[in-house]
């Protein structure tokens, strides 16, 4: 049953304060409303969150809602907050609460105050935490970044592969809604086997991010590298970039380097203690650095709209890495400038690092590196290879916005790997 449209846009407005729908979302809510299992494909940026926020305030009893990082969670619920009067719509529940704060989530939940609460996938492994929820009215289950699933995606979680049974202990009769910006077809079919979505309504959108122009240069010697950078950056004064290298070490060398030319910069990796890491991203998103140099350890839900570039400083594992940290470029719309530094020695590094793997794992790896190759090396538009990777096909003469459609290459030396690449 679709609920009345003019009753969905009073909610959007009055909940929210926008004026119209993104995309499929009028579509993914009434799929919602209407309690059927809804699975929601949607590139970064589309505007997701939105998608099983609404249905939330809306519906009777609290939405659960999974997500993998606990900043994450709390960056949600802080927005959600922005929007209301009362601060107890939203919580979240995760190792990071003391025992008053849990206590008071659970009495605001108990008396019906709460209409969505984020959890970690830890929080449904602790069995007094889903004999908590059995007792409470839940209108329905959201997995936010899904492809955590899934070995195939970007980032796997093994405590997501549990969510099923645990949601299913709380009530087998839960709306399930998987949201992910990973569309790769392997990616989706392991979401829909792990969470048993056979029968879910599925809403897939475009993958094209027609603001951002993708580019390969080749990566030479170090400093001429570096200079080739510093000269992109110094072009681009004033305005907000990340750079991504593939070791810690590298982010720090990188960033030095940067500064000593005259580039506000700072690192970020892993390895920091959390409260540098905090403060080096306030810094990036309150443009006190006009640059981050990081390991992919930095951007996940990192919502800030004004990124006007990406560097890759190494060739990123996979094709689908890369489409998500350029992904972080021009989510207002703007310009979003992606620039990946090539070379050979780039990749024997990355398969160097798999060294230890298993070799089931190692044989996964090469093939993820083998497109990301590919995708390098080609002639072809790179808009077309990288959605066509995702299984979307895109028609075009040229896209205006890639390197190799604005400067066709005369001669294709590695025409036949691409071809069997797009054949696949
Ligand atoms: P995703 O999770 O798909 O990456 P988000 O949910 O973080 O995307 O939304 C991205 C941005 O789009 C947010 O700033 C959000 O406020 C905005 N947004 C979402 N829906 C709408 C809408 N209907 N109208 C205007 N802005 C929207
Ligand atoms: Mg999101
Ligand atoms: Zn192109």
């Amino acid at each position: 049953m679709a609920v009345v449209k003019e009753r969905l846009m009073d909610a959007l407005r009055e909940h929210f304060g926008f004026d119209s729908f993104k995309g499929n979302q009028e579509k993914i809510i009434n799929s919602i409303l209407s309690g059927k299992d809804t699975f929601v494909i949607m590139p970064t940026g589309g505007g997701k969150s939105l998608c099983y926020q609404l249905p939330a305030l809306m519906s009777p009893g609290c939405a659960l809602i999974v997500s993998p990082l606990i900043a994450l969670m709390k960056n949600q619920v802080d927005l959600v907050r922005g929007y209301s009067s009362k601060d107890n719509v939203a919580h979240f529940l995760n190792s990071t609460l003391s025992k008053a704060q849990i206590k008071k989530v659970r009495a605001d939940l108990t008396a019906g105050k709460t209409k969505l609460l984020y959890v970690a996938p830890e929080t449904l492994t602790k069995q007094e935490n889903l004999d908590f929820f059995k007792e409470l009215e839940i209108s329905f289950i959201a997995v936010d970044e899904a492809h955590c699933i899934s070995e195939w995606g970007h980032d796997f979680r093994p405590e997501y592969r549990r969510l099923k049974e645990m949601i299913d202990q709380i009530s087998d009769k839960l709306p399930i809604i998987a949201l992910t910006a990973t569309a790769t077809p392997k990616v989706q079919s392991d979401i829909v086997k792990n969470l048993g979505l056979n029968k879910a309504n599925i809403f897939i959108s475009s993958f094209n991010r027609p603001n951002l122009y993708y580019e390969i240069r080749p990566k030479r010697k170090k400093d001429q590298t570096i200079k080739d950078i510093v000269k992109f950056i110094h072009q681009h004064k004033g305005k907000s970039g990340i750079i991504y290298t593939l070791n810690r070490k590298t982010t720090e060398e990188l960033a030095d380097m940067l500064v000593a030319n005259g580039v506000k910069a700072v690192a970020y990796h892993a390895g920091l203690d959390p409260s540098t890491r905090a403060q080096r991203q306030d810094m990036f998103l309150h443009e006190d650095t006009e640059v981050i140099v990081a390991t992919i350890a930095f951007g996940m839900g990192i919502d800030k709209p004004d990124v006007r570039f990406v560097i890759h400083y190494n060739i990123p594992k996979s094709l689908e890495n890369y489409y998500q940290e350029t992904g972080r470029a021009g989510r207002d719309g703007l310009e979003g400038h992606c620039i990946c530094y090539y070379s050979h020695k780039d990749v024997q590094k990355l398969e160097h690092l798999m060294r230890d793997k298993s070799l089931s794992e190692r044989e996964m790896g090469a093939q993820l590196i083998n497109e990301t190759v590919a995708y390098a090396e080609s002639a072809v538009c790179r808009r077309k290879v990288i959605l066509h990777y995702f299984g979307e096909h895109f028609e075009t003469e040229n896209c205006g916005q890639c390197d190799n459609c604005r400067n066709p290459k005369e001669k294709i030396e590695v025409k036949n790997r691409v071809v069997i690449m797009l054949k696949a």
